[in-house]
């Protein structure tokens, strides 16, 4: 697979530099300048989950890695199931891996192939969390042969949880928490970045959203909706995604030019830069503004360019995009008509997705918007909205028991080194 910097098409990487390096040069993301779309999809549909995505993932990424089909074995172990929601609405529910969110589709293919490819070399991920995606990080990684992890998040500011998740590992996954703010962790992140003596003598890697692997593992589950449905659902076929780094939506894409018949809903909280730029043509930016739906609060969505060289390859139309976006007002009002009219429990990102889709699906279609993190996970909003006591499923319920492992540092980047130095014996 041949991948190319979108901001300085001279560098050109193959897909395992593309996951060992995450970013370019002058920041640009990673992208293919083609796609070929997949022959026989109705047979591809009729396979199940892993034997599929192994098909998929093979004929985006070639040869390169000779045990992509183990990889997304012991990658996907758990199911995408399309539940019913709505007249002519299903969710996808892409929370049933370990940490109830999607993020685990990527994070666990990711860690896999970093683990393939790494060589002889030994890893550090170092990455900054707000809560999710460290979690799923951590949990991906752990136990990967060759690869420590360090996770850092501001203390008190995530919730118990999410530390839990992150904390009660143990082994190679070492949790940090900082007497500080989440831009404080990433300011620790990027310093460790720019120090290139210590980023090579560690093996420094970010396992961040922008990375293609994660997004190219993200392709799969929208066949695995299309494969739940009847061949006659398939025909007009929408799909919903709630966007804030535009990740999800570009695997998506993606697997519209792979040749899955569907139109695509682009769906945000009050965090509406694309809605606003999709409808004036000018791109505004405006300062991030704290939602229910948090995963979401992100006003320069660092995905954006890729959805721009896909539409422009394969010659779409922006203006093909229906697109919505929710206040928390509507996002409540959204979780309390579904549940009281079908009893259907949505938590506040999904609700926005179901609520533009609702608002824009057409006769004949058939809506599917994606669930991309358990409503256990917002289990205040979800109780205060719908006055219900939503019980943690029991695997978390366990975790959430155990004692958190957890060494705290100031926000100074001389104590992390320090700390990262003797914690890797060096
Ligand atoms: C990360 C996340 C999103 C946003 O996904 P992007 O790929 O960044 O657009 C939406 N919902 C939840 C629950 C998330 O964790």
């Amino acid at each position: 697979m041949q991948l190319f910097n979108l901001k300085e098409k001279t560098q050109q990487v193959s897909f395992a530099e593309a996951v060992k390096l995450g970013i370019g040069h002058n920041q640009g993301l990673f992208f293919m300048d083609k796609l070929e779309p997949l022959d026989n999809i109705e047979e591809l549909l009729k396979l199940p989950l892993v034997e599929r995505s192994g098909k998929i993932l093979r004929h985006l990424i070639g040869d390169e890695i000779p045990t992509l089909e183990d990889i997304v074995k012991s990658a996907f172990v758990f199911p995408a199931p399309l539940v019913k929601a709505d007249a002519d609405i299903y969710a996808l529910e892409l929370f049933h891996g370990p940490t109830l969110a999607f993020k685990d589709f990527g994070a666990r293919f990711m860690a896999r192939v970093l683990s393939a490819v790494r060589g002889d070399g030994h890893l550090t991920i170092l990455t900054a969390t707000s809560g999710d995606t460290g979690a799923a990080v951590a949990d991906a990684f752990y136990g990967q042969p060759g690869i420590d992890v360090v996770v850092l998040y501001p203390k008190g500011k995530i919730s118990a949880l999410q530390e839990k998740l992150i904390a009660t590992l143990g082994g190679n996954i070492r949790a940090v928490e900082v007497d500080g703010t989440f831009d404080e962790c990433q300011d620790l992140v990027k310093q460790a970045f720019d120090d290139s003596q210590f980023r090579a003598q560690v093996g420094l890697n970010s396992a961040n959203s922008i990375n293609i692997s994660r997004l190219l593992a993200q392709v799969c589950y929208y066949f695995e909706a299309a494969a739940q449905l009847t061949p006659e659902q398939r025909e007009r076929l929408v799909f919903s995604v709630p966007c804030g780094n535009f990740g999800n939506i570009t695997a998506g894409l993606i697997a519209k030019a792979l040749g899955l018949k569907s139109r695509f809903m682009i769906s945000c909280n009050a965090n509406d830069t694309v809605p606003r730029y999709l409808a004036s043509g000018s791109w505004d930016p405006h300062a991030t503004i704290p939602t229910l739906s948090n995963a979401m609060d992100i006003s320069r969505p660092n995905n954006w360019p890729r959805v721009e060289a896909l539409v422009k390859m394969q010659r779409w139309q922006l203006s093909d995009f229906d697109c919505g976006s929710l206040t928390d007002d509507e996002t409540r009002a959204s979780m309390q008509a579904l549940y009281k009219k079908t009893g259907y429990v949505l938590e506040p990102h999904a609700a926005i997705a179901y609520q533009v889709l609702s608002d824009h699906l057409k006769e004949g279609e058939t809506g599917i918007f994606l669930g991309t993190a358990h409503p256990a996970k917002f289990k205040e909003t979800v109780d205060s909205t719908l006055g219900i006591d939503l019980p943690l499923p029991k695997a978390l319920a366990d975790r959430a028991l155990l004692p958190a492992v957890k060494t705290e540092l100031k926000p100074d980047y001389a104590a992390l080194k320090t700390f990262m130095l003797k914690e890797l014996g060096l």
